[in-house]
């Protein structure tokens, strides 16, 4: 980058660095920032430090939480014969804002992916086991994307789960092939979940 100030070009090859943010909306973002007053900057700044180091993993599910237990993990209420698998802390959003599921959640942090390098040690597979040995969970639903390594990742756990006792399912075809869990909307998602079959 030739054109444009040091400072602020260190700015926008930071947000550079974030998901859907180009080279152009950086530059323009950067701009913006060096436009406010300081004590803004300061807010934001410190809303990002103080975020980022409040939110840690749910040691049961892997959800994000500020405390030890999330939010669901936490609720005496949620069903707990029921465990929904997801990819990552969105999904769990996702599921959460159509108001229809009342079990509890096991978050991956990813899903396998032979081609990157991801295999079933990598993801969060031994800790669902454990919970599987531990509780009184009597059905697992798969809700990892319905792309080829979502599908891959259900076929593969199932195979683990079954030999459990535990009722494996899958999540209906209603999330559009390829499209993100975290981007289906409410409706869809029920629909999805009520759809669900036996692996
Ligand atoms: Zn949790």
């Amino acid at each position: 980058m030739s054109e444009g100030l040091g400072p602020i070009n260190n700015i926008a090859a930071e947000l550079a660095k974030l998901p859907s943010i180009g080279r152009k909306s950086a530059q323009r973002l950067a701009y913006h920032i060096i436009s406010m007053p300081v004590e803004s900057v300061q807010a934001l700044s410190d809303a990002l430090i103080e975020g980022r180091r409040a939110v840690r993993f749910c040691q049961v599910c892997g959800n994000y939480t500020v405390g030890e237990l999330c939010s669901v993990c936490a609720d005496e209420k949620r069903d707990r014969t029921k465990i929904c698998v997801v990819r990552d802390p969105r999904d769990v959003a996702a599921m959460e804002r159509m108001h229809d599921y009342h079990g509890l959640y096991h978050v991956l942090h990813g899903v396998l992916s032979p081609m990157d390098g991801v295999g079933p040690g990598d993801i969060r597979i031994r800790e669902l086991l454990t919970r599987l040995h531990d509780q009184e969970v009597t059905e697992v639903i798969i809700a990892t994307n319905p792309d080829i390594e979502g599908e891959a990742t259900a076929a593969y756990l199932a195979r683990l789960i079954k030999p459990l006792n535990v009722r494996v399912t899958r999540i209906a075809h209603g999330v559009p092939v390829g499209s993100d869990l975290e981007y289906a909307d409410e409706v869809t998602l029920s629909k999805a979940m009520e759809g669900r079959r036996e692996l």
